[in-house]
């Protein structure tokens, strides 16, 4: 079972993945918990030179394709193998978080992000994405709470801006608007209680099966 957590900044998906990852133990099952931009010490390599970089100093392709290069590995070395093993695997952020950010939010086509993810990893899916949708606004404001007084690299700070989040949002709204079967869109505004038993109740049907 794969599963993938997205969402903007500040939607609060590290602690969904953190309780899940609790719940899904407690269930017996076995879990990989992992993410992207990393998952592997390449990847982890990549996303520190991605993260690094100011504010759109790299050129969107070339963000998309050591993106895209950090989730080959990720996905052959970490993903699949753990899959094969019969564990769930629940990643912080996965490729819909490349059509998000590189795709409406850095301007690249669409369908060449889908051809190159298929190529890239055999078109390897999650079996449910979950959404965390919150407000533009309200994820702003958590990020930046969040990150004063931290370490956080000054340029991305510039990304933190309230139309290019809000574009990210319709994105994925979008993404699970396309593909229902494969998507539950969870209401990420509440406190971290309300919004880990939305999640799970979203789980729940693939739990049971
Ligand atoms: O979710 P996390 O905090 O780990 O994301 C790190 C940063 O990388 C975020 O600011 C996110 O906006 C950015 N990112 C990106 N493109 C991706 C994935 C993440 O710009 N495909």
């Amino acid at each position: 079972l794969f599963l993938a957590v997205e969402g903007i900044d500040g939607s609060g998906k590290s602690g969904i993945v953190q309780h899940l990852a609790a719940r899904l133990r407690a269930h017996g099952r076995d879990v990989v918990v992992t993410r992207e931009p990393g998952g592997t010490p390449e990847g982890e390599a990549i996303r520190g030179l991605v993260l690094a970089g100011a504010d759109e100093a790299w050129d969107p392709m070339a963000e998309l394709l050591l993106m895209t290069a950090a989730r080959v590995q990720h996905v052959r070395r970490v993903i699949a193998p753990a899959l094969e093993a019969g564990s769930v695997v629940l990643s912080d952020r996965y490729a819909g978080s490349t059509l998000a950010y590189q795709g409406t939010g850095r301007g690249l086509s669409e369908s060449f992000i889908r051809a190159l993810h298929a190529e890239a990893t055999g078109d390897l899916w999650p079996d449910l994405t979950l959404i965390l949708d919150l407000d533009a606004a309200t994820g702003l404001a958590r990020s930046r709470r969040r990150l004063t007084g931290s370490a956080i690299d000054e340029g991305r700070f510039e990304s933190l801006d309230l139309a290019f989040h809000e574009r990210i949002r319709q994105s994925f709204r979008a993404q699970a608007a396309r593909d229902p079967a494969r998507h539950a869109v969870i209401d990420a505004s509440g406190t971290p209680e309300q919004v880990q038993a939305r999640a799970l109740a979203a789980l729940e049907p693939l739990l049971a099966a």
